[in-house]
């Protein structure tokens, strides 16, 4: 794996005391504060969910939801995602996993930030322009036929609202 984020992402020196205070935390203020205090670069957006221009994303996310019984709240958009269980070094990442899964048992889904982008009308996550070609081409029907840096429902409001100016 070339990861630029391997080293900056494994574990401090005291896994078993961040992971008993992570158990500790009452809320998911205090998760995301203890998280943040160990890896201040981890998170850099939140958003409420997907642009309604991928159904797909939305569905599976919902789905999962419902699997293990909570509410879809949010995504965000991370640094770097733990390698895979299965690997052999994933062990050095415990402490970032484990604060992802609690996030995912509270309804937050983790992101790439590399591979996700905010619509900067409404603020909805859109796959980035290299995800898209990756998974439009391997899987036509589960991402639009266009890509755009907007929902088309935002594009629709910005066209709408570039009509009115023109008509004052
Ligand atoms: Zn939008």
């Amino acid at each position: 794996m070339s990861d630029k984020y391997l080293e900056k992402y494994k574990n401090p020196e005291n896994p078993e005391e961040i992971l008993s205070k992570l158990r500790e935390c009452s809320s998911l203020e205090d998760i995301k504060k203890l998280i943040y205090g160990i890896f201040p670069d981890l998170v850099k957006e939140y958003t409420r969910g997907y642009s309604s221009d991928y159904p797909y994303l939305i569905i599976t996310w919902y789905t999962l939801c419902k699997a293990i019984k909570t509410e879809p709240k949010g995504i965000i958009l991370v640094e770097f995602v733990p390698p895979s269980i299965k690997d052999d070094i994933s062990e050095e990442y415990s402490v970032l996993r484990k604060f992802l899964d609690v996030m995912t048992a509270n309804g937050f889904v983790a992101r790439r930030n590399e591979e996700f982008m905010l619509c900067n009308k409404c603020g909805l996550a859109i796959p980035r322009h290299n995800l898209y070609k990756y998974v439009k081409f391997r899987f036509p029907d589960k991402f639009p036929d266009k890509w755009d840096i907007k929902c088309s429902e935002c594009e629709v409001y910005v066209q709408e609202h570039k009509l009115q100016e023109t008509n004052i």
